[in-house]
């Protein structure tokens, strides 16, 4: 496994691999990696020559009031899981790498951000699809890897994928949970013990949804309240949304049928933390390309 940190390496290493006809996954991330992470360069590593794993706290992705700072980083960890994962190439650049100068070009996302993280974190999704273009234009995959516990972003990538034109096929995977249910995230470990304890409460509450709707619950507003309500009771985290939407397209819905997110973000003191179950008409698919069948 090789560490590259400059652009100019990567491309070099890159184009070696391209001309063995090598095909390229590539698992984009924040570091301070995790089960999920892992489960994304698992299914990378069976299905590609060739695994490079990013590594890369985005300032651009980050609101002025947002844990930029306080993102949990440990390299050497990393690095070691990576190994034990059989990652080949580890792109690990500076800020000043990606953004050596004020950029004169930046990636802005026009559907699919009005609601959800979109709404609530402005900006945020354009910070996303802009390192995501230049990690693209500098990895060439063949299939990127993007895990649904960010639902949003799958979509928004999909019509980035799509829209661009990057010849490059998005494999969505399924959200990796903790054995109480929590969706397992690198920003879990700022839960005050307390709010840990009481986390589950986000899944619990998505699964209440998914079996009130098993038995015939079809109105989106009474589903929101029954996660909203769940969630009040049993934590002391401050709802930011419990939304209902078409999926991937994120529209409003009255009545529940076809393919729906169902996502929450909650704000506890030091973190916020989101989460989400897709259904088709009851059934939970979270993962694969199904995600895109309508
Ligand atoms: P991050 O480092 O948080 O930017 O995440 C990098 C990738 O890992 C994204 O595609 C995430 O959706 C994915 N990911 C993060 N947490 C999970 C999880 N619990 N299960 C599955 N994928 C995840």
């Amino acid at each position: 496994m090789r560490v590259i940190t400059t652009i100019q390496e990567m491309r070099k290493e890159i184009s070696k691999q391209k001309s063995h006809s090598k095909s390229i996954g590539f698992v984009p991330t924040m570091g301070f990696l995790h089960e999920g992470h892992l489960t994304l360069l698992k299914k990378a590593r069976i299905e590609n020559d060739i695994v490079v794993l990013s590594i890369f706290v985005n300032p651009l992705q980050f609101g002025p009031k947002e844990d930029f700072s306080t993102y949990p980083r440990d390299f050497a960890r990393d690095q070691s899981l990576a190994e034990c994962e059989g990652v080949d190439l580890i792109f690990y650049p500076s800020v000043e790498e990606m953004y050596p100068h004020k950029t004169s070009a930046r990636v802005i996302i026009q559907d699919r951000t009005d609601v959800l993280c979109g709404k609530s974190r402005p900006g945020h999704f354009d910070g996303v699809a802009t390192v995501l273009t230049k990690l693209f234009n500098i990895v060439l995959p063949t299939r990127a890897y993007f895990g649904t516990k960010d639902a949003q972003q799958v979509a928004v990538v999909e019509g980035l994928i799509s829209d661009l034109n990057f010849p490059i096929e998005l494999i969505p995977v399924e959200i990796v949970r903790e054995e109480d249910g929590l969706a397992k995230s690198s920003r879990n470990v700022n839960l005050l013990p307390e709010e840990r304890a009481k986390a589950s409460v986000l899944y619990k509450s998505l699964t209440a949804a998914k079996e009130a709707i098993d038995k015939g619950v079809r109105d989106p507003e009474a589903i929101k309240t029954l996660v909203s309500t769940m969630i009040r009771s049993e934590s002391n985290g401050k709802i930011d949304y419990v939304e209902i939407y078409s999926y991937p397209q994120l529209k409003s819905v009255e009545y529940l049928a076809d393919i729906f997110i169902i996502a929450l973000a909650v704000q506890f003191s030091r973190v916020r933390l989101i989460d989400n179950i897709i259904l088709d008409l009851g059934q939970e698919i979270g993962g694969e390309n199904e995600c895109f069948d309508t």
